[in-house]
């Protein structure tokens, strides 16, 4: 179809799960990938392949997107092997869950981490590269619960939370430059991790969902295609939600 073509994208924790169907539905729309995982290895050699099918230029990098410095090195390298960034999808995220009385500073940090200080590692790493452009993307992958809470996710919920009001700021700060920041909120997405869930905790969760069904990384992938592309032009700073009507 075309609605990303010449475009290129930086999407973070993509060897699988959603970020790696944000990869391939961005590379069926003509547009070049760079990927980011925890390590370079067969999962993300095998998504890299996947992508250059599409006719693309994909590529996969190793990087802790918790890491500061390590951040602006990778995006350093994406920049001189791509020669652009137009669409940031900060995707790489983590639970540890927990209730507040067994939850212990490693765990608040390790979701705080990787949750929200990548989201301001990798948008600030890209920001003078998207200001020389004029123009520019970037996607939150927030969540539902960020939005609304819930009990055994106190630091993924902040975390998420945090993400939606840096999304905002970042639309302020931003929109006269040409560059939009928006977030989306998934809710019950049938991915490895949820997939994991017993049949029970599945159903009860589905018979809340209006849909009556969990979402597919497809259903978040679309998204991002539109928030990625010039479809979404006059939008910027909006959480939206992939949740069934879950969340309204
Ligand atoms: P997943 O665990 O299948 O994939 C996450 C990917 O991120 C993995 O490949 C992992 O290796 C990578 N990653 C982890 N820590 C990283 C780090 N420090 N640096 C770089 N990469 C790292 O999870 P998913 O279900 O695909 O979730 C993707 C995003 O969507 C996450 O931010 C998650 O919080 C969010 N989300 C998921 C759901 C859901 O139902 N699955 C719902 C709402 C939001």
């Amino acid at each position: 179809m075309g609605l990303l073509k010449g475009k290129t994208a930086i999407v973070t924790g993509a060897a699988r799960g959603i970020g790696k169907s944000i990869a391939i539905r961005f590379a069926q729309e003509g547009c070049n990938v760079a990927f980011t995982d925890l390590s370079y290895n067969e999962v993300a050699q095998a998504t890299e392949k996947e992508l250059a099918a599409y006719g693309v230029t994909a590529k996969g990098y190793a990087s802790d997107a918790s890491n500061f410095e390590g951040t602006q090195v990778v995006v350093d390298q994406i920049v001189a092997d791509f020669g652009q960034v137009d669409i940031l999808v900060n995707n790489a995220g983590i639970t540890k869950d927990t209730l507040l009385m067994r939850m212990t500073e490693d765990q608040w940090d390790a979701v705080i981490n990787v949750n929200l200080k990548s989201v301001f590692n990798f948008t600030k790493a890209v920001q003078k590269t998207m200001l020389k452009q004029r123009s520019g993307s970037i996607i939150n992958m927030s969540s539902v619960v960020g939005v609304s809470g819930n009990a055994g996710q106190a630091n993924y919920a902040a975390s998420k939370a945090g993400m939606i009001g840096f999304t905002k700021s970042i639309a302020k700060e931003l929109g006269s430059r040409g560059i939009r920041s928006n977030a989306i909120a998934p809710g019950f997405i049938i991915t490895e991790m949820t997939g994991a869930l017993s049949e029970d905790v599945k159903k009860d969760w589905e018979s809340k969902i209006p849909l009556k069904r969990g979402g597919t990384p497809d259903d978040v992938a679309n998204i991002c295609v539109f928030l990625g592309s010039e479809l979404s032009a006059y939008v910027t700073g909006q959480t939206i939600h992939a949740c069934g009507g879950m969340n309204m």
